[in-house]
């Protein structure tokens, strides 16, 4: 299972399918990638390899922004198409890819069916973008801070949002999850193989940080908000 994300202006669907096929050795059930085109999220899902996927995609020309991928190796709800993440909100505003478990997946999704959030998937994952669409208010950090601050269990998230096209929010606990400093682009990835092609510049997030990043951003802070000074990793070896 793995994540990988982009944003900047470099081919944003194959630099996220080349960094999940450096994840593969992790193994997966299904894949699936989300971008932004015309102001609306895009997701293309199979549950098969990523040499499939790479295929469903090569009509639909080449696209830049913002974009995030996973390869799922299912723990609620059967490897299919449907159960393949990114997973979206109600109104398809907001994209979120997990590796995971969360463990109070049932009693968020029971509160949120009654708050009018309709469910499509078997997933645990699906009540994380429900969550933060509850919580959004035009902020997208703020949302996914609100929203992971009512999970339980183990998370990497990426999310991404058709409302701020120019950024990717990401969390971490008892998941693995990094971020890579590129020039005018910067990378999310579940492991640093992923990115070591394009840098070397690595943030190792640590249990409870979430950050927001941009093509030329990267703000991190902890669950509580309070800023997060982080120290450039310098990766000297070779995968
Ligand atoms: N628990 C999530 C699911 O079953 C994520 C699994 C993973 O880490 O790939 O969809």
């Amino acid at each position: 299972c793995g994540i990988m994300g982009y944003v900047g202006s470099g081919e944003t669907v194959s630099i996220i399918l080349d960094g999940l096929e450096k994840l593969e050795y992790r193994g997966y059930d299904s894949v699936g990638i989300a971008t932004i085109q015309n102001g609306r999220i895009k997701t293309c899902k199979t549950a098969g390899r990523l040499a499939t996927l790479r295929k469903m995609l090569t009509e639909t020309g080449k696209r830049s922004g913002a974009g995030i991928g996973h390869t799922r190796w299912a723990t609620h709800g059967r490897p299919s198409e449907r159960n393949a993440h990114p997973h979206l909100d109600c109104n398809q505003r907001i994209a979120v890819v997990h590796n995971g478990i969360i463990e109070n997946y049932q009693e968020l999704r029971e509160q949120l069916q009654k708050r009018g959030h309709i469910f499509i998937s078997e997933t645990d994952t699906e009540v994380v973008s429900h969550l933060i669409e509850d919580y959004y208010e035009g902020d997208l950090f703020a949302a996914v801070r609100n929203a992971v601050g009512r999970l339980r269990g183990s998370y990497a998230l990426a999310v991404l949002s058709a409302d701020e096209p120019d950024k990717l929010v990401v969390a971490r606990k008892s998941s693995p999850l990094v971020i890579g400093l590129g020039a005018f682009e910067n990378y999310v990835a579940s492991d640093i193989p992923a990115l070591l092609d394009k840098t070397r510049d690595i943030y190792i997030l640590d249990d409870d940080e979430l950050a927001e990043v941009t093509a030329t951003t990267v703000r991190i802070t902890k669950a509580d908000g309070t800023a997060v000074g982080k120290e450039v990793f310098r990766v000297e070896w070779d995968a």
